[in-house]
């Protein structure tokens, strides 16, 4: 009676820990990954005044009028890029233009290059679209930095995308200009299109910046680029999203959206042109606050015995390793998860959920306050030093 494809699915194990956890008195969640932070009240407030004004009803299956010319500005303003209206797509969330794109571009049986550890939902999308992930490992000591050889090296002759994510959930590695080079050179030489993931591009820390493939020579008429208002602007519950690239691939995408969801929830676009006109210095702070945070879980988790951990320059999550204390307990990261939850009510997501090497490994989502994250770090300390010296 179920399709095969979906009953072989596995549940998200992120909402897996969480439910783990429900009903236990004093936990501390730092499983799912969404900003802690309201929608900044300039940009609710503009939405229901909208809605209030009639934006209740469907848009054009592409998006609002007005946000389609508010995101080419902002998309010039931001990355310098010029692109007219018509080469932008409004989904539902990031997730809405994931679906449709691997929809549009994938035929039966092709492949997705993939950098891992990922955002476990793109096996997901992959498998919904009739496609396969061919995985390529990052390494733990080298920051998770894609290679550009590696990936050639795992191209297949039914590689058609190379799907990057960069900053990345959930090893918060951001992408380096000089590795991007390399990659777009490989892309170009392969004759690949690239879906580009960049949901997280405002959260960079220290001096570090976003830089997009989109701008090597050459991509643009072979990259779609996806972006998300969640993290950003603290938005997730409105569930929009945008991509842009080619004409030819966002006008095929256009069909997957106009009978999939119609059109992104009117009054969330309404939300979301608001929201392009947010003054930098909220984002900025909300920034800075993940920063800080990042900056204490690291600090707490360098003391500790039996884990190891990279600084992310990116995102809110720290992918923190904890082989050794899996070597000396014999478990595995999802057993040390559960064992977490259960001994000291904390939740946070292990490593096998991002990839098939990645179970050495636990996911830290930075998306409480620090009074509460130091507090999570006390646990975590607690637990280890029970494990170890059982
Ligand atoms: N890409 C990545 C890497 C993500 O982590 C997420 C959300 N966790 C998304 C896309 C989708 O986000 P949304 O649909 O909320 O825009």
């Amino acid at each position: 009676m179920i399709s095969k494809s979906i009953e072989d699915l596995r549940y998200s194990v992120i909402r897996e820990m969480s439910g783990l956890a429900q009903g236990l008195p004093d936990v501390i969640t730092l499983g799912i990954g969404e900003p802690d932070f309201h929608t900044p009240e300039m940009i609710t407030e503009a939405a229901f005044k909208d809605a209030a004004d009639g934006h209740t009803h469907y848009t054009h299956s592409q998006g609002d009028g007005e946000l389609l010319k508010g995101l080419s500005v902002h998309i010039k303003k931001t990355m310098g890029i010029d692109l007219p209206p018509q080469q932008f797509l409004v989904t539902h969330g990031g997730m809405g233009s994931l679906t449709a794109a691997f929809r549009t571009l994938l035929e039966q049986g092709d492949e997705v290059l993939l950098p891992e550890p990922h955002f476990p939902d793109y096996l997901a999308h992959i498998t919904f679209a009739g496609g396969s992930l061919n995985r390529v490992p990052t390494r733990f000591e080298e920051g998770f930095i894609p290679r550009p050889e590696a990936l050639e090296a795992a191209i297949t002759d039914k590689t058609r995308i190379l799907l990057l994510n960069s900053p990345n959930n959930p090893t918060g590695a951001v992408i380096p200009g000089s590795v991007l080079d390399g990659i777009a050179k490989v892309a170009v030489k392969h004759d690949l299109l690239v879906i580009s993931d960049e949901v997280y591009d405002a959260l960079t820390h220290g001096d570090v910046c976003h830089e997009s493939i989109y701008t090597r020579p050459g991509m643009a008429e072979r990259t779609l680029v996806i972006k998300s208002f969640s993290k950003t602007y603290a938005m997730t519950g409105w569930r929009i999203g945008y991509c842009f690239g080619p004409e030819s691939i966002i006008k095929n995408m256009l069909k997957v959206v106009n009978y999939s969801t119609a059109c992104a929830s009117a009054v969330g676009q309404r939300a979301a042109l608001a929201a392009l006109d947010l003054d930098p210095h909220v984002i900025n702070s909300m920034r800075d606050r993940f920063s800080a945070r990042l900056d204490l879980v690291c600090a707490r988790l360098e003391k500790m015995q039996g884990i190891q951990v990279s600084r992310p320059n990116g995102s809110f999550y720290v992918f923190a390793n904890i082989g050794p204390v899996l070597e000396k307990t014999g478990m595995d990261s999802r057993e040390f998860a559960i064992g977490l939850i259960r001994s000291k009510q904390l939740v946070v997501v292990p490593g096998y959920a991002f990839g098939e090497k990645c179970d050495h490994c636990i996911r830290i989502a930075c998306t409480v306050g620090r009074e509460k994250l130091d507090q999570a770090m006390d646990r975590l300390q607690a637990h280890l030093t029970e494990l170890m010296a059982g």
